[in-house]
């Protein structure tokens, strides 16, 4: 698997209908590496960067639900580096992901979550003396080279209303670590954009949550010679978080079923489906009507399947 660049991903127009907007989904679920997802459009730049840097083993971090270290394990794999993941004792339950991230060979090292910074430095250090040149990616592929990979995203939405003749008023998706959210406030700034941007938090509480956000734009702003942003221009919101990562109600189930059925769309109770859900509870609560609303897939169409049998139920 060599990939070095993706095309831009599908946006369609889909069948809700609530308070008079046009819904429309961009499929990066569809990115066609290990199941997709924001993590491969991200593993893409950091794959990119460990080739150039000469790096030969990766080291990341994430629970065994996680759809970034299926996508790390993978591409590793397949390029023959080897991987080795921090996983937290506390969120180790066999999932889709975790048995693919087994199949891919990767060395997973479970300690409590409490040990996790401790557990990382300690084998960036063992590999070292090893000699081996290790490459370190923070969880959920989190930094400037995440952020990257939404500022990219966004032109590829730009590319699109360019040539729809066209515009999004709202652009909305699950968001975690807050990378994809960042990338996305990212590219709207440098475009001098009029919209607004929407992530609705799946387990992060503010004001920590858009904290979050808010510094990794910086960050990249600031890696590109630009000045600061406020933080009243990162929307995070953390009303539809539930009882935290993870956590779903029926309501979310109801949205799953209804999008697959009406629109033959994956999304799943951890990431998309509660996104999904919180941002039409959003728009009623806000009484949002008659716009143009893009929801980012993020992918995670391994959990859809974690998660079959809970939808059957509803
Ligand atoms: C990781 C993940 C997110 C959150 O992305 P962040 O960049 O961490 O905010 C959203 N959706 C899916 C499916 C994910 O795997």
């Amino acid at each position: 698997m060599f990939v070095e660049k993706i095309d831009p991903t599908p946006i369609q127009r889909i069948g809700e209908y609530l308070n008079g907007n046009a819904f429309f989904i961009k499929r990066d679920d569809l990115i066609p590496i290990s199941f997709g997802g924001n993590k491969a459009r991200k593993a893409v730049l950091f794959f990119n960067d460990i080739r150039s840097k000469g790096c030969d083993s990766v080291i990341t971090y994430g629970s065994s639900s996680s759809n970034h270290c299926r996508i790390i394990s993978n591409i590793a794999a397949s390029e023959g580096l080897p991987c080795y993941i921090i996983s937290p004792l506390e969120n180790s339950r066999q999932t889709s992901n975790s048995k693919m991230t087994e199949i891919f060979g990767a060395k997973v090292i479970r300690c409590p979550i409490s040990e996790v910074k401790d557990t990382i430095s300690n084998h960036i250090e063992i590999l070292k003396t090893r000699g081996n040149n290790p490459y370190f990616i923070q969880g959920g592929g989190h930094g400037n080279l995440g952020t990257q990979a939404y500022v990219d995203a966004y032109n590829e939405i730009k590319d699109y209303e360019d040539d729809a003749g066209f515009h999004f008023d709202y652009i909305f998706f699950a968001s975690g670590t807050g990378t994809t959210q960042a990338g996305l406030v990212c590219g709207q700034i440098i475009n001098g954009d009029d919209r607004k941007i929407v992530g609705i938090s799946i387990s992060r509480r503010n004001p920590f949550g858009k904290q979050v956000v808010f510094n990794s734009v910086n960050d990249y702003l600031s890696s590109k010679g630009m000045g600061e942003v406020k933080i009243d221009d990162v929307c995070f919101i953390d009303d539809y978080v539930l009882d935290g990562y993870g956590s779903y109600s029926p309501a979310i189930l109801k949205t799953i079923k209804r999008i697959l059925i009406q629109d033959g769309i994956p999304l799943d109770t951890t990431y998309t489906g509660k996104a999904f859900w919180g941002m039409k509870e959003y728009i009623k609560k806000n009484e949002i009507s008659g716009k143009n609303i893009l929801f980012i897939h993020t992918g995670g169409v391994p959990l859809f399947f974690d998660d079959l049998e809970e939808i059957t139920k509803e």
